[in-house]
């Protein structure tokens, strides 16, 4: 049995992360009976407060993020006693030493979460090792963004690595803590149905699409400074691109997975200078409506620079160089304010090497399996069958196999991706985290292609909010003879 049991220290306490997400997912775990007797958490932040002020506004906020049905105030007050909260200044080293004192004996494991700015995480790890605030066997928890290139996610890299060895450091990329995500391995490597499929002689094309219908969110800065090709692309879609193009790892441990999602990043073609035009658009979004009401364009949100040239959209046609995927071309989307919030995959079949049906219906021969994260979390086979009635002869309909999980697995509750992230690191596993070499292959992709952006100094095509982006993007994949895939 694996010991859980574990001293969490937790940087930046009082965050928006923390507050919103990684208390509540603790609370969860408490709330399953999975945190250890004896677990505690250090709320550690710089706000001068007490352990009773913290607590109180801890349980607020619980209150407040976590389901009323699933919220408990005695559960929640029981869980908080294991917080205490300590304030310093992460750029004092001197003011480190007193983390000793919080510690348990040698009794407890120490996962050091540092839920701050990026910039911050070498800081800190200098501090705790000067303050001999850590051993080899600590886990430490650091979150996106890891740098905003290549260059600089080296520098973050480099910097974690002077304290850490890789087998310390669990990259939070959250996508990979969703239970749909992690179905992607289960669904390609337990059903030899698929396994046997997929590959360049039985798949046309895939789509992911993640799109958002909020715009920036009161973000606009620390937005404007990214872009959606940093935000989303750099982590989330190229993660969700490797784990559906990967090649069958040999086991389920950490490494073996990763090895061949790195093979997948290796493995991606350049999109050289000359290709821009018919492989990548960005977009900008211009005022438009959402869920019906109206909103403003993304220069005209509070704090805009009105000359800003950040993508709030990206669409691009991604290809993998290996045997496997050859052929193959992976359009990928995302952008905000579009109609509606929605991430989901669809895996494209070739159609029947004979066709002997009507014509007419050739567009519709062509299975499709469609994976979705968000929202009703579950998957989709597009089959075709005969359509029914005496007047239709052997016309062909289109027809789901469907697998809705909160219909199917009706008593399951799906946790929140927080809540199975922190539950992997407290029993040490790494599996569902970023390896350093993915991040800095997935950095060296999309670096090329930004670079493109600014060399080419042409600006973002618009859209209106609430609509699918730029037509260029329709644009794009119907050059191909494709479409966008829509559930009529
Ligand atoms: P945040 O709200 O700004 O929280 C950062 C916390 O760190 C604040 O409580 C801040 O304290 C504290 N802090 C910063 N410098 C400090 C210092 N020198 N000494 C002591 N405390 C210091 O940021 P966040 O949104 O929670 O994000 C945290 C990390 O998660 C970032 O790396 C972010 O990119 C990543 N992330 C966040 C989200 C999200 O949904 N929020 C999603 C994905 C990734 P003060 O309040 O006193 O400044």
């Amino acid at each position: 049995k694996i010991n859980t049991r574990c001293d969490l220290m937790l940087f930046g306490a009082l965050g928006d992360l923390a507050q919103r997400k990684l208390f509540p997912a603790l609370y969860q775990l408490e709330r399953a009976n999975l945190l250890a007797e004896g677990s505690r958490v250090l709320a550690i932040a710089r706000s001068d407060a007490d352990n009773e002020t913290v607590r109180q506004q801890l349980f607020d906020k619980l209150k407040q993020y976590v389901k009323p049905e699933e919220f408990d105030a005695g559960l929640a007050e029981s869980f908080l006693k294991r917080v205490d909260y300590q304030i310093l200044d992460f750029n004092e080293p001197d003011a480190f030493g007193v983390l000793n004192e919080w510690r348990d004996d040698a009794n407890n494991e120490l996962i050091v979460y540092m839920a701050t700015p990026p910039s911050m995480y070498g800081v800190i790890a200098r501090n705790l090792r000067a303050a001999s605030c850590c051993t080899e066997k600590t886990r430490v928890v650091v979150e996106k963004p890891i740098g905003h290139d290549l260059e600089s996610s080296k520098v973050i890299n480099d910097e974690l690595g002077e304290v850490y060895n890789e087998n310390q450091l669990f990259r939070i990329d959250h996508y990979l803590g969703k239970e749909t995500v992690q179905n992607l391995i289960a669904l390609r490597f337990a059903n030899n149905l698929f396994a046997s499929q997929w590959d360049q002689n039985h798949i046309s094309h895939v789509e992911i699409t993640v799109a958002e219908s909020v715009g920036i969110e009161g973000r606009w800065g620390y937005f404007d400074k990214a872009g959606q090709i940093r935000d989303m692309i750099q982590n989330h879609l190229l993660q969700l691109l490797c784990l559906i193009a990967m090649d069958p790892p040999s086991d389920l441990s950490a490494d073996s997975i990763r090895d061949e999602k790195v093979k997948v990043l290796k493995a991606l073609k350049r999109i050289t200078p000359d290709m821009m035009d018919s492989y990548v658009v960005r977009g900008q979004y211009t005022a438009g409506t959402s869920n019906g009401r109206p909103v403003p364009g993304y220069l005209e949100e509070e704090g805009a620079n009105k000359g800003s040239a950040t993508e709030t959209f990206v669409a691009l046609k991604a290809e993998i160089d290996n045997w496997r995927w050859s052929g193959v071309p992976f359009y990928i989307r995302t952008g905000k304010r579009l109609p509606e919030k929605l991430s989901q995959i669809i895996i494209h079949f070739k159609p029947a090497p004979h066709y002997i049906f009507d014509p007419d219906q050739k567009h519709l021969a062509n299975n499709k399996l469609i994976i979705r994260l968000q929202p009703d979390e579950g998957m989709a086979l597009k089959i075709l069958t005969k359509d029914q009635g005496l007047d239709k002869g052997m016309r062909l309909r289109q027809g789901p196999l469907e697998l809705t999980f909160s219909e199917t697995f009706v008593t399951d509750r799906i946790p929140d991706a927080y809540e199975r992230l922190l539950w992997e690191v407290m029993k040490g596993n790494q599996y569902l985290f970023v390896r350093r070499d993915e991040v800095e292959y997935a950095w060296r992709w999309v670096d090329q292609v930004i670079r493109n952006w600014k060399d080419g100094g042409e600006p973002p095509k618009r859209y209106a909010a609430g609509t699918w982006g730029p037509v260029a993007s329709i644009a794009m994949i119907t050059r191909d003879g494709r479409s966008w895939y829509e559930d009529v």
